[in-house]
């Protein structure tokens, strides 16, 4: 992501301790990427447990993803839906992604699972 304020920054940040999250979240906060890079960082994650997540996307550290990924298991599946009936409509996965602040990569999971 060509837009990522964390490109220009010390990437050992994203990864460290205490303080040092806080700066990057704190980073993170300006970022016009932060959706888009939260969705990758919790897709790249999938279901692994908590002491398997670490570091900062989005502007979320592991306890924040973990807590998300359990609240959002119903959202998922509305989400999901709402994303192959825009695709039925002929909404481009591009469009589809720009609406629901998702990556196209998101789309096209969704759409091979459902085939
Ligand atoms: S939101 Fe993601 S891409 Fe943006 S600064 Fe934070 S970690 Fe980097």
């Amino acid at each position: 992501m060509a837009e990522a304020v964390c490109a220009t920054t010390d990437p050992e940040l994203w990864h460290g301790m205490g303080g040092e999250l806080t700066k990057a979240k704190k980073i993170c906060a300006a970022c016009p990427v932060r959706p888009q890079c939260e969705e990758y960082g919790r897709e790249l994650e999938g279901d692994a447990s908590h002491g398997y997540r670490h570091g900062v996307w989005g502007g979320t550290d592991a306890k924040t993803r973990t807590r998300r990924r359990k609240q959002a298991r119903p959202v998922k599946a509305d989400r999901d839906a709402q994303i192959l009936r825009l695709a039925e409509r002929g909404v481009s996965p591009k469009e589809i992604a720009a609406q629901l602040g998702i990556t196209d990569r998101t789309v096209s999971r969704v759409k091979q699972r459902a085939a």
